[in-house]
C-alpha cells in the first residue's frame, strides 16, 4: 500500500485528493497547521481513515523526523494561506510557508527518502503581469504580490532539486480552481454562498468588487486528478492545469443567481472601495501538454460547477435552519 504525505490535509484541494488516494488504496497522512477545528471541517468524514500530524515546515528537525517516520511514497504539498490579501498582510510569515516551507519538504526528500515522488502546488500568480495570453510551461514568471513571488521561489527551487539531485520533483500551475469547498473569501463562493442565501430569504444584498475582472476557473476535483497522474510519469515535468477559458465575476453572479430563478441585477451592488489595484485579467493556461502527456482535460463546465457549489450552499442552509 503506497503511503502520501499531504501537507495542508485540510484544505480544499488536501480533502479532495485524500478522498481520491483514499479510493485508489492509499494510506494517507497528512499536515494541519494547528488545532484549529477549522482546519477538520473539509475531512472530518475521513477521520480514522486519514492519519492526520500537526504541520512541520517551519521546523526542519520535526519535518525530517516525519518523513522518517512515515516515509511516503508521494508528498504532496499544498501547505498554504492561498488568500492573496493576507500575503500582503504578512509577507514574512506567508513566505516562511509559502517559498521556505518548500526547501525544507526538498530537503528533508533528498535526505532521507530521495526515491519520493513530490508534487509543488505551483501558481497562474507566478505569471501576475502575464508576458504572453494564454501562458504555457515557458511564459516568462512577472509575479505582483508577496504569495506570486513566493510561489515563483517554490517553483524554480522544486526545478533545481530536480535538476541538481534527479528528484522526482514537478509543479503544477494551477489556475483558480474552486468546488463547495472552497473558502468564502473567493469571490466564487462568496457569490454562490450568497445567491443561497438571497433565495432563502436570508439576506438581499451582495456587494462586490470589480464585476469585470475574468479569471480561468476550473473544478478542484479535477486538478486533484491531474496531481496524481503528474506523479505517475515515468518521468518528472512541471504542467499548467487550467480550463483555457475565462469569465468574468458578472457571468459568475449570472449564473448563480439565474440558477435559482433570480436576477442578480436586483441583488448585486459593485463597490469601487472593493476593487483590487490594477489588475490585468489575462490569467488563462493553456493546458495543452498535460491534455497530451497526461491525457488529462477538465470534465466539469464553468455552468456546472457554479450550479454544482449554488445546490450545495442551499442544501447546506436548508439541513441546518
Ligand atoms: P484570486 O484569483 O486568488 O484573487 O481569487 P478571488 O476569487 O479572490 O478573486 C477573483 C477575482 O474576482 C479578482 O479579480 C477579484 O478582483 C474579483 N472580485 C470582484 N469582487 C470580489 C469580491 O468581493 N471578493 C473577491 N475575493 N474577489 C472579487
Amino acid at each position: 500500500m503506497p503511503t502520501a504525505l499531504i501537507t495542508g490535509i485540510g484544505g480544499q484541494d488536501g480533502s479532495y485528493l485524500a478522498e481520491m488516494l483514499l479510493a485508489n488504496g492509499y494510506r494517507v497522512v497528512g499536515t494541519v497547521p494547528d488545532d484549529d477545528p477549522a482546519n477538520i471541517d473539509r475531512i472530518r468524514h475521513l477521520l480514522g481513515r486519514v492519519e492526520i500530524v500537526r504541520d512541520d515546515l517551519l521546523d526542519q528537525d520535526r519535518l525530517e523526523r516525519l518523513f522518517a517516520e512515515h516515509r511516503p511514497d508521494e508528498v504532496y504539498n499544498f501547505a498554504a494561506n492561498s488568500v492573496l490579501a493576507a500575503s500582503f498582510r504578512q509577507p514574512i510569515a506567508a513566505t516562511l510557508v509559502l517559498a521556505m516551507g518548500v526547501t525544507r519538504i526538498l530537503e528533508s526528500i533528498r535526505k532521507i527518502a530521495p526515491r519520493t515522488r513530490f508534487f509543488q502546488a505551483s501558481s497562474s500568480e507566478i505569471f501576475g503581469k502575464p508576458a504572453e495570453v494564454p501562458q504555457t510551461e515557458t511564459t516568462p514568471f512577472h509575479p505582483r504580490n508577496p504569495y506570486g513571488v513566493s510561489k515563483a521561489y517554490g517553483h524554480l527551487m522544486t526545478m533545481t532539486y530536480r535538476e541538481n539531485y534527479g528528484l522526482f520533483a514537478c509543479s503544477g500551475i494551477l489556475y483558480n480552481h474552486e468546488s463547495p469547498r472552497r473558502s468564502p473569501e473567493f469571490v466564487t463562493r462568496k457569490i454562490t454562498l450568497a445567491a443561497a442565501r438571497i433565495k432563502l430569504g436570508l439576506a438581499k444584498e451582495l456587494r462586490l468588487g470589480n464585476l469585470d475582472a475574468r479569471r480561468d476557473w476550473g473544478f478542484a476535483g479535477d486538478y486533484v486528478r491531474a496531481m496524481w497522474l503528474m506523479l505517475q510519469r515515468p518521468q518528472p515535468d512541471d504542467y499548467v492545469l487550467a480550463t483555457g477559458e475565462t469569465h468574468s465575476v458578472r457571468d459568475l453572479c449570472e449564473e448563480a443567481f439565474s440558477h435559482v430563478g433570480l436576477d442578480y441585477r436586483e441583488h448585486v451592488v459593485q463597490e469601487a472601495e472593493s476593487f483590487r489595484p490594477p489588475e490585468t485579467s489575462q490569467l488563462v493556461g493553456n493546458p495543452a501538454k498535460a491534455g497530451r502527456d497526461l491525457d488529462w482535460k477538465p470534465t466539469v463546465t464553468f455552468r456546472e460547477l457554479v450550479r454544482m457549489m449554488v445546490d450545495a450552499d442551499l442544501e447546506e442552509m436548508r439541513r441546518s435552519s
